[in-house]
């Protein structure tokens, strides 16, 4: 361990669910719901992110000092591909992080900057980007209880000042979205409530197992994880759990039919 990061209380860990990139310039109720958590808890000295928009064989940290903004989505009005967040990287953290994971053995990655699914959240939370940010990536060749014990191994970070955040969506299935339903009242489809509901009584009883093999979980959990990029951000945020910690949800509403936001706050006592 290189041991550059001084040694803090316990930190928090967010999952929040990161909804469509508008949200990056967009004016709602769950923007605002990322502000307020962002002026809740202690501001950290780094923030480590796991995104639903970052996915390898094999598991990554990005390592550079001053990692670009990528607008990696498309169709989306201009106005969107100008945002710049301008948060500097952290080579210290990323050393730290690949040497604190000791199986699997971790790369790091030189070149890659911050995708959507970090900066349209972490913009909220802390809009001067005088937060030093890392990405960790998501091997797609692994399983969910793979996942959960390599997050397992991040946790010696909370107590080294940095906030870890999984940037995903619960309920996320972009194939059935109700486009003409935006824009009116949240509206969701009766699996993607069914779906949603019993992943937060999991979440608030800590029944990760339930979580983890969530492909066990019946219909209304097929259509909420078609994919399990945006679900798997949950399942790292969860496993940072220590028993004592409470645990809290806000932004918890339906978008388009098809896709949640509810995001949760795992908190020290
Ligand atoms: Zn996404």
């Amino acid at each position: 361990m290189t041991g550059t990061l001084r040694n803090t209380g316990k930190m928090p860990v967010l999952f929040l669910g990161h909804g469509s990139p508008m949200n990056a310039i967009e004016e709602n109720e769950f923007v605002d719901g990322f502000r307020k958590i962002g002026k809740e808890i202690v501001k950290p000295d780094a923030v480590l992110c796991i995104s639903a928009h970052w996915e390898t064989r094999g598991t990554f940290v990005t390592s550079t000092s001053k990692p670009s903004t990528i607008h990696d989505f498309g169709g989306f009005p201009r106005k969107l591909y100008e945002v710049q967040y301008p948060a500097p990287g952290s080579p210290a953290l990323a050393e730290e992080t690949k040497s604190l994971i000791t199986e699997p053995k971790i790369g790091l990655d030189q070149n890659r900057g911050l995708d959507h699914g970090a900066w349209s959240v972490i913009k909220h939370l802390y809009p001067d980007a005088d937060v030093p940010v890392i990405q960790m990536s998501i091997d797609f060749t692994k399983t969910p209880q793979y996942h959960y014990e390599l997050a397992k191994q991040l946790s010696v970070l909370r107590n080294k000042g940095v906030l870890i955040i999984g940037s995903g969506n619960m309920v996320h299935n972009l194939g059935m979205v109700a486009w003409e339903s935006l824009g009116g009242k949240p509206f969701a489809y009766d699996w993607a409530i069914e779906a949603n509901e019993k992943m937060k009584n999991y979440i608030l009883s800590d029944d990760h197992n339930n979580l983890i093999n969530y492909k066990s979980q019946g219909k209304s959990f097929e259509l909420a994880v078609p994919t399990p990029e945006h679900y798997l951000p949950l399942i790292y945020a969860l496993a940072l759990k220590d028993k004592n910690d409470r645990i809290s949800l806000f932004n918890d509403k339906p978008v388009a039919g098809s896709l949640t936001m509810t995001s949760v706050v795992i908190q020290p006592e």
